[in-house]
């Protein structure tokens, strides 16, 4: 599983509804990247603090500048 693959995944994951191979898939990404680990933390907090998955927040383009984000962080 690679970085975008993960943000993609994301919203199931907290909801629980990912399948086994990719739940195990995106823990084994999460073990390995610092990004992603930070990312899930604060869509988790984000998640406590609205009491659901503010889903209709994750729009196009913030998933976008995520993405750039997480392009911008691997150059480094
Ligand atoms: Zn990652």
């Amino acid at each position: 599983m690679d970085c975008i693959e993960l943000v993609e995944l994301v919203t199931d994951y907290l909801e629980g509804t990912l399948p086994h191979a990719d739940h195990n898939r995106f823990e084994a990404h999460l073990r390995e990247c610092p990004y992603c680990y930070e990312y899930l933390r604060q869509m988790r907090a984000t998640l406590f603090a609205l009491g659901r998955i503010p889903a209709e927040s994750v729009s196009p383009t913030v998933q976008e500048r995520l993405l750039l984000a997480f392009r911008s962080w691997r150059r480094d």
